[in-house]
């Protein structure tokens, strides 16, 4: 099969660690008899330089007219002061909203190479932990109605929430598919003792869950999810929530697996063109170093062939490549507490020795 993969290398260690998935997306491409086409568009604060605009027609046309897009990372020091509008990080709200992608896959996995990393206690990371967050990306407050005006105590500032049926059927679809895919397990967060658009979420998702028997679903309000995930993470298979509470929730459950450089995520809407990026930023302090952990990038690339190609044994080749790279003491410097790390090359070139053997 051939697939036309869109490529936003966009700033900072972006180029490194996109390229860096290229070469193992070419090797499994190699094993399994696939043509991967790849395509670079600009974006960000590389497309601000060059083309004037963090955003141009001509990436918004090209990603579109691939099968998927894989996403560095944009941004850096050199456009912080320009202004809303023209920023490197507009180009992520605008590129997910022409691409129509309302739903975001987030997986926060413990290494159990790397259980000395998280920063929860000892017994708590001794269970493990493997959390898919469905996080719904293009509704709620973040796209509600805002403004100032006069208030009862003078001048303030609004923000409003909606949800309408459909946006919450949609994502909570995605969200009980993928609870069947694994251990069938969903927790659906809200703030349903307070919220209105909470209580219609949590209603709707109800309502669904007669149609997923083989699905254990349940709620959770979202001030107890936040403690839980600390305090046992272990418990949470599928959690599907609210934009807001979804951005906020995926950063808390990153940060525990101790390890940013690791961790993937999938942007998704009607069709099977997704956009797959690293969760973490573009790490200018690094940038251009060849130190970048690659691995985040790299298993993008893994949940793209999943979700994007349904490719599922070369997706699990890539994942199995890399804990098995893990389970044989190979770091990168971020992981590597100061002994003798590989650079962002040579852990692409273990993983691919990987892919070779597998
Ligand atoms: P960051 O994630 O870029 O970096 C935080 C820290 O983690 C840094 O010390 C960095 O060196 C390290 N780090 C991140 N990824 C790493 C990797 N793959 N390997 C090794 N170490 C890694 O976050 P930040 O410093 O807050 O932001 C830097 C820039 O990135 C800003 O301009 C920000 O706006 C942008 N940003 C972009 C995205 C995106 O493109 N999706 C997301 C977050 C931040």
């Amino acid at each position: 099969m051939k697939y036309k993969i869109g490529l936003l290398k966009g700033d900072g260690i972006g180029p490194e660690i996109v390229d860096s998935a290229v070469r193992v997306l070419e090797e499994i491409g190699k094993k399994y008899g696939h043509v991967f086409e790849f395509t670079p568009y600009a974006i960000g604060g590389y497309a601000i330089d060059n083309y004037g605009e963090p955003l141009p027609k001509e990436t918004v046309e090209g990603c579109l007219a691939s099968d998927s897009v894989l996403l560095g990372a944009v941004g850096g020091p050199k456009w912080d002061n320009l202004s809303g509008n023209c920023r490197p990080e507009k180009a992520l709200l605008g590129i997910r909203e022409k691409m129509g992608l309302f739903t975001n896959l987030r997986p926060a996995k413990l290494y159990p190479a790397l259980k000395s990393d998280s920063p929860l206690r000892e017994d708590i990371v001794e269970k493990g932990f493997d959390i898919m967050i469905v996080r719904e990306l293009t509704g709620g407050i973040y796209f509600g109605e805002r403004g100032t005006r006069e208030g009862k105590y003078g001048y303030e500032a609004y923000d409003t929430e909606a949800y309408s049926l459909m946006e919450i059927e949609r994502i909570a679809k995605v969200a009980f598919e993928t609870a069947k895919v694994r251990r069938g397990k969903l927790t659906s967060i809200d703030k349903a003792n307070v919220l209105e658009t909470s209580r219609l979420w949590r209603k709707t998702v109800h309502e669904m869950a007669k149609d997923y028997p083989e699905v254990e679903c349940s709620d959770m309000l979202v001030d107890n999810a936040a403690m839980q995930l600390v305090r046992n993470p272990s418990q949470f298979d599928v959690i599907v929530t609210s934009n807001m509470f979804g951005d906020i929730l995926s950063d808390e459950a990153s940060q525990i697996t101790g390890s940013i450089g690791m961790l993937p995520s999938a942007s998704l809407g009607e069709t099977k063109r997704g956009l797959y990026e690293p969760i973490h930023g573009s790490a200018p302090d690094i940038a251009g170093k060849n130190i970048a952990n690659p691995i985040a990038t790299i298993l993008s690339a893994a949940m793209m062939l999943l979700y994007s190609f349904s490719l599922k044994e070369e997706s699990d080749c890539i994942v199995n490549a890399v804990d098995k790279v893990l389970y044989a003491g190979w770091r990168t410097a971020d992981i590597a507490h100061g002994e003798n790390p590989l650079s962002t090359d040579e852990m692409t070139d273990k993983i691919i020795e990987e892919i070779q053997k597998i």
